[in-house]
Protein backbone atom coordinates (compact mmCIF):
# COMPACT_ATOMS: atom_id res chain seq x y z
CA UNK A 1 0.00 0.00 0.00
CA UNK A 2 1.12 3.62 -0.24
CA UNK A 3 -0.60 7.25 0.89
CA UNK A 4 -0.50 10.59 -0.51
CA UNK A 5 -1.16 13.44 1.22
CA UNK A 6 -3.42 15.82 -1.04
CA UNK A 7 -4.36 18.56 2.13
CA UNK A 8 -3.60 19.24 5.58
CA UNK A 9 -0.25 19.48 4.45
CA UNK A 10 1.86 22.03 6.86
CA UNK A 11 -1.72 23.90 7.13
CA UNK A 12 -5.02 23.12 9.15
CA UNK A 13 -7.54 22.90 6.51
CA UNK A 14 -8.18 20.17 3.04
CA UNK A 15 -7.93 17.29 4.75
CA UNK A 16 -7.81 14.57 2.49
CA UNK A 17 -5.31 11.04 2.08
CA UNK A 18 -5.33 9.13 -0.29
CA UNK A 19 -4.63 5.22 0.15
CA UNK A 20 -3.84 2.87 -2.75
CA UNK A 21 -3.14 -1.06 -2.44
CA UNK A 22 -2.73 -3.57 -5.02
CA UNK A 23 -6.63 -4.13 -5.93
CA UNK A 24 -8.18 -0.90 -3.96
CA UNK A 25 -7.76 2.98 -3.53
CA UNK A 26 -9.99 4.58 -0.72
CA UNK A 27 -9.82 8.68 0.87
CA UNK A 28 -9.61 9.49 4.22
CA UNK A 29 -11.56 12.53 4.61
CA UNK A 30 -12.19 14.61 1.63
CA UNK A 31 -12.38 18.32 3.41
CA UNK A 32 -12.30 21.80 2.15
CA UNK A 33 -9.28 24.15 1.96
CA UNK A 34 -10.72 27.16 4.59
CA UNK A 35 -9.62 30.51 4.77
CA UNK A 36 -7.27 32.34 2.69
CA UNK A 37 -6.56 28.86 0.88
CA UNK A 38 -9.92 28.56 -0.28
CA UNK A 39 -9.42 28.87 -4.12
CA UNK A 40 -7.31 25.00 -3.93
CA UNK A 41 -11.31 23.32 -3.66
CA UNK A 42 -11.96 24.42 -7.21
CA UNK A 43 -11.24 21.36 -9.46
CA UNK A 44 -10.28 19.05 -10.79
CA UNK A 45 -9.04 16.91 -8.27
CA UNK A 46 -5.39 15.42 -8.18
CA UNK A 47 -7.01 12.08 -8.33
CA UNK A 48 -9.74 10.69 -10.49
CA UNK A 49 -12.73 10.51 -8.17
CA UNK A 50 -14.03 7.45 -10.39
CA UNK A 51 -11.34 5.80 -9.59
CA UNK A 52 -11.67 5.81 -5.46
CA UNK A 53 -13.69 3.13 -4.15
CA UNK A 54 -14.24 4.12 -0.57
CA UNK A 55 -14.36 7.17 1.66
CA UNK A 56 -13.53 6.95 5.01
CA UNK A 57 -14.39 9.82 6.74
CA UNK A 58 -12.99 10.40 10.77
CA UNK A 59 -15.73 13.78 11.08
CA UNK A 60 -18.18 16.50 10.23
CA UNK A 61 -16.29 19.38 10.14
CA UNK A 62 -16.10 20.94 6.65
CA UNK A 63 -11.81 20.99 7.01
CA UNK A 64 -12.55 17.01 6.80
CA UNK A 65 -16.17 16.37 4.57
CA UNK A 66 -16.42 19.74 3.02
CA UNK A 67 -15.44 18.11 -0.30
CA UNK A 68 -17.42 15.76 -0.47
CA UNK A 69 -20.17 16.42 -2.39
CA UNK A 70 -17.95 17.89 -5.02
CA UNK A 71 -16.51 14.43 -5.61
CA UNK A 72 -19.97 13.36 -6.07
CA UNK A 73 -20.60 15.75 -8.81
CA UNK A 74 -17.39 15.18 -10.70
CA UNK A 75 -18.04 11.15 -10.35
CA UNK A 76 -17.19 9.37 -7.13
CA UNK A 77 -19.71 6.80 -6.27
CA UNK A 78 -18.23 4.40 -3.55
CA UNK A 79 -19.46 4.33 -0.18
CA UNK A 80 -18.72 7.08 2.23
CA UNK A 81 -18.63 5.01 6.01
CA UNK A 82 -18.61 7.38 9.21
CA UNK A 83 -21.00 7.24 12.25
CA UNK A 84 -24.17 8.30 12.54
CA UNK A 85 -23.85 11.18 14.19
CA UNK A 86 -21.21 12.44 11.86
CA UNK A 87 -24.24 12.00 9.12
CA UNK A 88 -26.68 13.83 11.29
CA UNK A 89 -24.34 16.76 11.33
CA UNK A 90 -22.79 16.69 7.71
CA UNK A 91 -26.39 16.61 6.68
CA UNK A 92 -27.15 20.09 8.22
CA UNK A 93 -23.70 21.50 7.45
CA UNK A 94 -23.74 20.74 3.70
CA UNK A 95 -26.57 21.88 3.30
CA UNK A 96 -25.73 25.34 5.09
CA UNK A 97 -22.80 25.51 2.93
CA UNK A 98 -24.72 24.95 -0.22
CA UNK A 99 -26.61 28.69 0.82
CA UNK A 100 -23.68 30.20 2.28
CA UNK A 101 -21.56 29.82 -0.86
CA UNK A 102 -24.95 30.37 -3.17
CA UNK A 103 -25.06 34.01 -1.77
CA UNK A 104 -21.26 34.52 -1.86
CA UNK A 105 -21.30 33.87 -5.86
CA UNK A 106 -24.81 35.94 -6.01
CA UNK A 107 -22.64 38.79 -4.53
CA UNK A 108 -19.87 38.08 -6.42
CA UNK A 109 -21.72 37.98 -9.72
CA UNK A 110 -23.13 41.39 -9.39
CA UNK A 111 -19.73 42.71 -8.97
CA UNK A 112 -18.80 40.64 -12.20
CA UNK A 113 -21.86 41.58 -13.94
CA UNK A 114 -20.61 45.44 -13.08
CA UNK A 115 -17.17 45.24 -14.52
CA UNK A 116 -18.37 43.10 -17.09
CA UNK A 117 -16.24 39.45 -16.23
CA UNK A 118 -17.91 36.39 -17.03
CA UNK A 119 -19.76 35.00 -14.12
CA UNK A 120 -19.02 32.34 -11.37
CA UNK A 121 -20.74 29.03 -10.37
CA UNK A 122 -20.63 27.57 -7.01
CA UNK A 123 -19.02 24.37 -6.26
CA UNK A 124 -22.18 22.18 -5.85
CA UNK A 125 -25.70 22.33 -4.78
CA UNK A 126 -28.45 20.86 -3.33
CA UNK A 127 -28.24 18.13 -5.56
CA UNK A 128 -25.05 17.06 -5.30
CA UNK A 129 -25.32 16.91 -1.06
CA UNK A 130 -28.39 14.89 -2.15
CA UNK A 131 -26.43 12.03 -4.01
CA UNK A 132 -23.54 12.39 -1.07
CA UNK A 133 -26.18 12.31 1.74
CA UNK A 134 -27.17 8.78 -0.15
CA UNK A 135 -23.87 7.22 -0.27
CA UNK A 136 -23.21 7.24 2.95
CA UNK A 137 -22.94 4.40 5.54
CA UNK A 138 -23.30 4.16 9.25
CA UNK A 139 -20.52 2.60 10.91
CA UNK A 140 -20.57 2.30 14.99
CA UNK A 141 -17.54 2.54 17.15
CA UNK A 142 -15.47 -0.24 18.02
CA UNK A 143 -17.65 -2.27 15.23
CA UNK A 144 -15.33 -4.31 12.83
CA UNK A 145 -16.33 -3.31 9.29
CA UNK A 146 -14.54 -4.60 6.06
CA UNK A 147 -14.45 -3.69 2.32
CA UNK A 148 -12.38 -4.59 -0.51
CA UNK A 149 -10.08 -6.51 1.77
CA UNK A 150 -9.14 -3.63 4.16
CA UNK A 151 -10.64 -3.86 7.55
CA UNK A 152 -11.23 -0.44 9.80
CA UNK A 153 -12.49 0.38 13.19
CA UNK A 154 -13.74 3.45 14.05
CA UNK A 155 -12.84 4.76 17.77
CA UNK A 156 -14.37 7.40 19.87
CA UNK A 157 -11.88 10.65 19.15
CA UNK A 158 -13.63 12.87 21.57
CA UNK A 159 -12.83 16.06 19.54
CA UNK A 160 -16.82 17.06 18.59
CA UNK A 161 -19.93 14.26 18.78
CA UNK A 162 -19.07 11.56 16.52
CA UNK A 163 -15.71 11.75 15.50
CA UNK A 164 -13.40 9.13 14.97
CA UNK A 165 -9.77 7.93 15.16
CA UNK A 166 -9.65 5.29 12.27
CA UNK A 167 -7.47 2.41 12.75
CA UNK A 168 -7.00 0.11 9.03
CA UNK A 169 -5.41 -2.77 8.69
CA UNK A 170 -4.63 -4.10 4.60
CA UNK A 171 -2.15 -5.83 2.87
CA UNK A 172 -0.37 -6.83 6.68
CA UNK A 173 -0.19 -3.12 7.20
CA UNK A 174 -2.09 -1.30 9.56
CA UNK A 175 -2.49 2.15 9.78
CA UNK A 176 -4.09 4.50 12.35
CA UNK A 177 -5.60 7.82 11.36
CA UNK A 178 -5.77 10.23 14.49
CA UNK A 179 -8.34 12.70 12.78
CA UNK A 180 -8.96 15.33 14.99
CA UNK A 181 -8.14 14.17 18.69
CA UNK A 182 -9.70 16.01 22.01
CA UNK A 183 -8.24 16.58 24.89
CA UNK A 184 -8.22 13.94 27.74
CA UNK A 185 -11.01 14.19 30.15
CA UNK A 186 -12.60 16.42 27.56
CA UNK A 187 -16.13 17.76 29.11
CA UNK A 188 -18.23 17.01 26.39
CA UNK A 189 -16.43 13.84 24.87
CA UNK A 190 -14.76 12.27 27.42
CA UNK A 191 -10.75 11.34 26.33
CA UNK A 192 -9.49 10.12 23.11
CA UNK A 193 -8.97 6.09 22.25
CA UNK A 194 -5.97 4.24 23.78
CA UNK A 195 -4.38 2.55 20.83
CA UNK A 196 -1.42 0.56 21.14
CA UNK A 197 -0.38 -0.81 17.85
CA UNK A 198 0.25 0.41 14.50
CA UNK A 199 2.98 0.52 11.74
CA UNK A 200 2.33 3.85 11.16
CA UNK A 201 0.17 6.94 12.25
CA UNK A 202 -1.20 9.90 10.89
CA UNK A 203 -1.38 12.66 13.46
CA UNK A 204 -3.07 15.85 13.51
CA UNK A 205 -0.42 18.69 15.10
CA UNK A 206 -3.28 21.51 15.57
CA UNK A 207 -1.65 22.65 19.01
CA UNK A 208 1.07 20.50 18.62
CA UNK A 209 3.58 23.00 20.29
CA UNK A 210 1.35 24.76 23.25
CA UNK A 211 -0.57 24.09 26.25
CA UNK A 212 -3.97 24.82 27.02
CA UNK A 213 -5.07 26.03 30.23
CA UNK A 214 -6.18 23.02 32.58
CA UNK A 215 -9.98 23.49 33.32
CA UNK A 216 -10.01 24.90 36.44
CA UNK A 217 -7.92 27.84 35.35
CA UNK A 218 -10.66 27.76 32.06
CA UNK A 219 -13.51 27.95 34.19
CA UNK A 220 -12.31 30.27 36.69
CA UNK A 221 -11.12 32.92 33.79
CA UNK A 222 -14.79 32.15 32.16
CA UNK A 223 -16.60 33.31 35.28
CA UNK A 224 -14.26 36.26 35.78
CA UNK A 225 -14.82 37.57 32.16
CA UNK A 226 -18.49 37.09 32.11
CA UNK A 227 -18.84 38.49 35.96
CA UNK A 228 -16.69 41.72 34.44
CA UNK A 229 -18.78 41.83 31.44
CA UNK A 230 -22.44 42.08 33.54
CA UNK A 231 -20.64 45.08 36.13
CA UNK A 232 -21.34 46.87 32.45
CA UNK A 233 -24.85 45.75 31.67
CA UNK A 234 -24.15 45.58 27.92
CA UNK A 235 -24.15 42.73 25.40
CA UNK A 236 -21.61 39.80 25.66
CA UNK A 237 -20.98 38.76 22.17
CA UNK A 238 -19.61 35.13 21.80
CA UNK A 239 -18.32 34.11 18.38
CA UNK A 240 -18.43 30.77 18.13
CA UNK A 241 -18.30 27.21 16.14
CA UNK A 242 -22.03 26.13 15.67
CA UNK A 243 -21.20 22.84 16.14
CA UNK A 244 -19.46 21.49 19.77
CA UNK A 245 -18.17 24.87 21.06
CA UNK A 246 -21.62 26.53 21.14
CA UNK A 247 -23.06 23.25 23.24
CA UNK A 248 -19.64 23.24 25.44
CA UNK A 249 -20.46 27.11 25.77
CA UNK A 250 -24.10 27.02 26.98
CA UNK A 251 -23.04 24.22 28.97
CA UNK A 252 -20.52 26.43 31.11
CA UNK A 253 -23.33 29.54 31.13
CA UNK A 254 -25.20 26.77 32.84
CA UNK A 255 -23.10 26.22 35.16
CA UNK A 256 -22.23 29.97 35.80
CA UNK A 257 -25.78 30.36 37.00
CA UNK A 258 -25.44 27.92 39.68
CA UNK A 259 -21.93 29.18 41.02
CA UNK A 260 -21.97 33.06 40.37
CA UNK A 261 -26.05 33.94 39.54
CA UNK A 262 -25.02 34.63 36.05
CA UNK A 263 -28.81 35.42 35.11
CA UNK A 264 -29.10 37.13 31.99
CA UNK A 265 -30.54 36.58 29.08
CA UNK A 266 -28.61 34.24 26.77
CA UNK A 267 -29.55 33.91 22.92
CA UNK A 268 -27.83 31.35 20.44
CA UNK A 269 -28.26 33.01 17.15
CA UNK A 270 -28.19 30.49 14.24
CA UNK A 271 -30.45 29.18 11.83
CA UNK A 272 -28.39 25.82 12.40
CA UNK A 273 -28.12 26.07 16.50
CA UNK A 274 -31.04 24.09 17.69
CA UNK A 275 -31.12 21.77 15.15
CA UNK A 276 -26.79 21.04 16.24
CA UNK A 277 -27.81 21.06 20.01
CA UNK A 278 -30.87 18.41 19.39
CA UNK A 279 -28.06 15.76 16.99
CA UNK A 280 -26.01 16.37 20.52
CA UNK A 281 -29.38 15.60 22.34
CA UNK A 282 -30.25 12.75 20.82
CA UNK A 283 -26.97 11.24 21.29
CA UNK A 284 -25.56 12.36 24.71
CA UNK A 285 -25.54 8.85 25.79
CA UNK A 286 -22.08 9.11 23.57
CA UNK A 287 -21.21 12.55 25.23
CA UNK A 288 -18.37 12.09 28.79
CA UNK A 289 -18.61 11.80 31.96
CA UNK A 290 -19.50 14.85 33.59
CA UNK A 291 -22.82 15.35 31.09
CA UNK A 292 -24.08 11.80 31.91
CA UNK A 293 -25.88 12.76 35.00
CA UNK A 294 -27.83 14.96 33.17
CA UNK A 295 -28.84 11.98 30.89
CA UNK A 296 -29.58 9.79 33.58
CA UNK A 297 -31.63 12.39 35.10
CA UNK A 298 -33.58 12.83 31.44
CA UNK A 299 -32.35 16.89 31.74
CA UNK A 300 -30.41 18.61 29.69
CA UNK A 301 -26.66 19.99 30.01
CA UNK A 302 -27.35 22.53 27.42
CA UNK A 303 -30.98 24.12 28.53
CA UNK A 304 -31.80 26.69 31.08
CA UNK A 305 -34.64 28.97 31.35
CA UNK A 306 -33.58 32.56 29.77
CA UNK A 307 -32.21 30.62 26.87
CA UNK A 308 -33.68 31.68 23.46
CA UNK A 309 -32.99 29.85 19.83
CA UNK A 310 -32.91 32.88 17.69
CA UNK A 311 -33.59 30.76 13.96
CA UNK A 312 -35.27 33.73 11.67
CA UNK A 313 -33.23 36.76 10.44
CA UNK A 314 -36.27 39.19 11.63
CA UNK A 315 -35.61 37.73 15.13
CA UNK A 316 -32.17 38.13 14.88
CA UNK A 317 -32.15 41.92 13.73
CA UNK A 318 -34.62 42.39 16.40
CA UNK A 319 -31.92 41.54 18.95
CA UNK A 320 -30.64 45.03 18.02
CA UNK A 321 -33.02 46.81 20.43
CA UNK A 322 -31.51 44.96 23.48
CA UNK A 323 -29.06 46.55 26.09
CA UNK A 324 -27.98 43.58 27.98
CA UNK A 325 -27.88 40.00 26.86
CA UNK A 326 -25.53 37.53 25.96
CA UNK A 327 -25.64 36.42 22.17
CA UNK A 328 -23.63 33.55 20.77
CA UNK A 329 -23.23 33.59 17.21
CA UNK A 330 -21.53 32.02 14.18
CA UNK A 331 -18.86 32.28 12.45
CA UNK A 332 -16.07 31.44 15.04
CA UNK A 333 -13.42 33.75 13.12
CA UNK A 334 -16.37 36.48 12.21
CA UNK A 335 -15.66 35.57 8.60
CA UNK A 336 -19.03 35.69 7.81
CA UNK A 337 -22.41 34.74 9.54
CA UNK A 338 -24.88 36.61 12.06
CA UNK A 339 -22.11 37.71 14.46
CA UNK A 340 -21.21 40.24 11.83
CA UNK A 341 -24.17 42.21 12.47
CA UNK A 342 -23.76 42.08 16.05
CA UNK A 343 -20.23 43.00 15.69
CA UNK A 344 -20.92 46.48 13.34
CA UNK A 345 -23.76 47.08 15.91
CA UNK A 346 -21.96 47.14 19.11
CA UNK A 347 -18.01 47.15 19.23
CA UNK A 348 -17.66 50.77 19.09
CA UNK A 349 -19.69 50.85 22.58
CA UNK A 350 -17.71 51.02 25.81
CA UNK A 351 -20.98 48.32 27.95
CA UNK A 352 -19.70 45.43 25.08
CA UNK A 353 -17.91 42.56 25.59
CA UNK A 354 -16.57 40.36 23.41
CA UNK A 355 -15.51 36.45 23.78
CA UNK A 356 -13.58 34.48 21.71
CA UNK A 357 -13.63 31.23 22.84
CA UNK A 358 -11.50 29.33 19.92
CA UNK A 359 -8.56 29.45 17.71
CA UNK A 360 -8.79 32.46 15.34
CA UNK A 361 -6.33 32.43 11.91
CA UNK A 362 -4.73 34.94 10.54
CA UNK A 363 -5.96 37.19 8.09
CA UNK A 364 -9.62 36.80 9.96
CA UNK A 365 -11.73 39.75 11.53
CA UNK A 366 -11.37 37.69 14.70
CA UNK A 367 -7.83 37.16 14.69
CA UNK A 368 -7.70 41.24 14.33
CA UNK A 369 -9.80 41.65 17.37
CA UNK A 370 -7.97 39.30 19.46
CA UNK A 371 -4.57 41.23 18.41
CA UNK A 372 -6.14 44.79 19.74
CA UNK A 373 -7.29 46.53 16.21
CA UNK A 374 -8.86 49.68 17.24
CA UNK A 375 -10.83 50.27 13.76
CA UNK A 376 -11.98 47.11 11.93
CA UNK A 377 -13.85 47.28 8.55
CA UNK A 378 -17.58 45.16 8.63
CA UNK A 379 -20.02 45.41 5.60
CA UNK A 380 -18.26 47.98 4.06
CA UNK A 381 -18.42 50.26 6.85
CA UNK A 382 -15.31 51.67 8.91
CA UNK A 383 -16.49 50.92 13.16
CA UNK A 384 -14.00 51.85 16.08
CA UNK A 385 -13.17 49.26 18.37
CA UNK A 386 -13.94 50.49 21.83
CA UNK A 387 -15.75 46.67 23.60
CA UNK A 388 -13.80 44.84 25.96
CA UNK A 389 -12.15 42.11 24.30
CA UNK A 390 -11.37 38.63 25.74
CA UNK A 391 -9.94 35.35 24.60
CA UNK A 392 -10.56 31.74 26.45
CA UNK A 393 -8.65 28.94 24.46
CA UNK A 394 -9.09 26.39 27.29
CA UNK A 395 -12.49 25.19 25.56
CA UNK A 396 -10.48 23.70 22.78
CA UNK A 397 -11.50 21.00 20.97
CA UNK A 398 -8.15 20.28 20.46
CA UNK A 399 -5.49 18.39 22.59
CA UNK A 400 -2.82 20.35 23.21
CA UNK A 401 1.02 18.88 22.66
CA UNK A 402 0.58 17.74 25.92
CA UNK A 403 -2.27 15.21 25.26
CA UNK A 404 -0.65 14.34 21.80
CA UNK A 405 2.28 13.41 23.11
CA UNK A 406 0.30 11.49 26.27
CA UNK A 407 -1.77 10.01 23.47
CA UNK A 408 1.22 8.45 21.12
CA UNK A 409 3.01 6.95 24.50
CA UNK A 410 0.43 4.44 24.53
CA UNK A 411 1.85 2.76 21.10
CA UNK A 412 3.75 0.25 22.47
CA UNK A 413 5.32 -0.57 19.32
CA UNK A 414 7.47 1.79 17.27
CA UNK A 415 5.17 3.04 14.73
CA UNK A 416 6.27 5.64 12.15
CA UNK A 417 4.42 9.56 12.56
CA UNK A 418 3.40 11.22 9.78
CA UNK A 419 2.38 14.95 10.73
CA UNK A 420 -0.04 16.47 9.63
CA UNK A 421 -3.41 19.18 10.15
CA UNK A 422 -0.41 21.84 11.53
CA UNK A 423 0.66 24.98 10.27
CA UNK A 424 4.06 24.75 8.98
CA UNK A 425 6.20 25.44 12.03
CA UNK A 426 4.09 23.82 14.47
CA UNK A 427 3.91 20.98 12.66
CA UNK A 428 7.87 20.49 12.80
CA UNK A 429 7.76 21.83 16.68
CA UNK A 430 5.32 18.31 17.15
CA UNK A 431 7.44 16.56 14.81
CA UNK A 432 11.01 17.17 16.59
CA UNK A 433 8.77 16.36 20.03
CA UNK A 434 8.19 13.10 18.72
CA UNK A 435 11.97 12.30 17.83
CA UNK A 436 13.26 13.68 20.95
CA UNK A 437 10.63 10.61 22.43
CA UNK A 438 12.89 8.19 19.85
CA UNK A 439 9.73 8.02 17.30
CA UNK A 440 10.34 8.41 13.67
CA UNK A 441 8.15 11.77 12.28
CA UNK A 442 7.95 12.85 8.57
CA UNK A 443 6.06 15.81 8.45
CA UNK A 444 4.68 15.19 4.33
CA UNK A 445 4.14 17.80 1.89
CA UNK A 446 1.22 18.49 -0.68
CA UNK A 447 1.30 15.43 -2.93
CA UNK A 448 4.08 13.57 -1.28
CA UNK A 449 3.84 9.88 -1.72
CA UNK A 450 4.87 7.14 0.83
CA UNK A 451 5.47 3.54 0.60
CA UNK A 452 3.79 1.74 3.46
CA UNK A 453 5.75 -1.68 3.29
CA UNK A 454 4.21 -4.43 4.71
CA UNK A 455 5.25 -4.91 7.93
CA UNK A 456 2.66 -7.70 9.52
CA UNK A 457 3.63 -7.19 12.78
CA UNK A 458 -0.17 -6.12 14.08
CA UNK A 459 -2.91 -9.28 13.52
CA UNK A 460 -6.21 -8.18 11.71
CA UNK A 461 -9.14 -8.27 14.26
CA UNK A 462 -11.60 -10.48 14.10
CA UNK A 463 -15.54 -10.46 14.94
CA UNK A 464 -15.41 -11.63 18.59
CA UNK A 465 -16.34 -14.99 19.45
CA UNK A 466 -18.59 -17.11 22.30
CA UNK A 467 -16.00 -17.35 24.83
CA UNK A 468 -14.85 -13.23 23.70
CA UNK A 469 -18.42 -12.13 24.46
CA UNK A 470 -19.01 -14.37 27.46
CA UNK A 471 -15.80 -13.01 29.29
CA UNK A 472 -17.51 -9.51 28.35
CA UNK A 473 -20.78 -10.50 29.70
CA UNK A 474 -19.29 -11.39 33.18
CA UNK A 475 -16.65 -8.40 32.79
CA UNK A 476 -19.94 -6.12 32.78
CA UNK A 477 -22.01 -8.11 35.56
CA UNK A 478 -18.88 -7.53 37.61
CA UNK A 479 -19.28 -3.91 37.06
CA UNK A 480 -22.74 -3.45 37.79
CA UNK A 481 -22.23 -4.67 41.52
CA UNK A 482 -22.43 -2.10 44.25
CA UNK A 483 -23.87 0.35 41.59
CA UNK A 484 -27.12 2.02 41.93
CA UNK A 485 -28.76 1.64 38.74
CA UNK A 486 -31.50 4.28 37.58
CA UNK A 487 -34.66 2.98 36.89
CA UNK A 488 -34.51 3.07 32.84
CA UNK A 489 -31.23 0.80 33.30
CA UNK A 490 -33.06 -1.60 35.35
CA UNK A 491 -35.26 -1.97 32.67
CA UNK A 492 -32.71 -2.66 30.20
CA UNK A 493 -31.08 -5.42 32.22
CA UNK A 494 -34.63 -6.47 32.80
CA UNK A 495 -34.61 -6.97 28.79
CA UNK A 496 -31.09 -7.90 28.90
CA UNK A 497 -32.19 -11.09 31.30
CA UNK A 498 -34.66 -12.06 28.45
CA UNK A 499 -32.52 -12.40 25.36
CA UNK A 500 -29.96 -13.86 27.56
CA UNK A 501 -32.73 -16.56 28.19
CA UNK A 502 -33.90 -16.78 25.00
CA UNK A 503 -30.16 -17.25 23.65
CA UNK A 504 -29.99 -19.98 26.02
CA UNK A 505 -33.38 -21.40 24.73
CA UNK A 506 -32.45 -21.48 21.27
CA UNK A 507 -29.25 -23.29 21.71
CA UNK A 508 -31.02 -25.85 23.25
CA UNK A 509 -33.29 -26.38 20.66
CA UNK A 510 -30.85 -26.64 18.21
CA UNK A 511 -29.04 -29.04 20.33
CA UNK A 512 -32.13 -31.17 20.02
CA UNK A 513 -32.08 -31.35 16.56
CA UNK A 514 -31.19 -34.67 14.60
CA UNK A 515 -27.73 -35.02 13.53
CA UNK A 516 -27.24 -36.01 10.52
CA UNK A 517 -26.95 -39.75 9.36
CA UNK A 518 -28.26 -40.56 12.76
ZN1 LIG B 1 -12.28 18.84 13.64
Amino acid sequence: MDITFFGATREVTGSCYLVRGKDVAFLVDCGMFQGGERSRNAPPFPFAPRDIDFILLTHAHLDHSGRIPLLVREGFRGKIYATLPTIELCRILFYDTVKLMREEVERENRRRRRSGKPEIAPLFGEEEVEKALELFEPVGYDEIAEEQGVTFVFRDAAHILGAAVLEVWGEGTKVVFSGDIGQFGNVMEGSPPIIEEADFVVIESTYGNRRHKTLEETRREFAQVMQDAMGTCGKVLIPTFVVDRAQRVLYEIRLLRDSIGLHCPVYFDSPLGKQTTDIYLKYRHLLSGELEKFHLQDDNPFGFPGLTYVTTPEESKALNDLDHAIILAGSGMCTGGRILHHLKHNLFKETTTVVFVGFQSRGTLGRALVDGAKLVHIFDEDIAVRARIATINGFSAHGDQEDLLRWVGYFRNRPVFLVTHGEEEIAEAFAQALRKKGFEAIVPAFGDTLDLPRRTVVAVPRMPEKEDIIKRLEGEIQKLRGKVLAQESEVLLQSALILLEEAGRRSASADELPKDGV
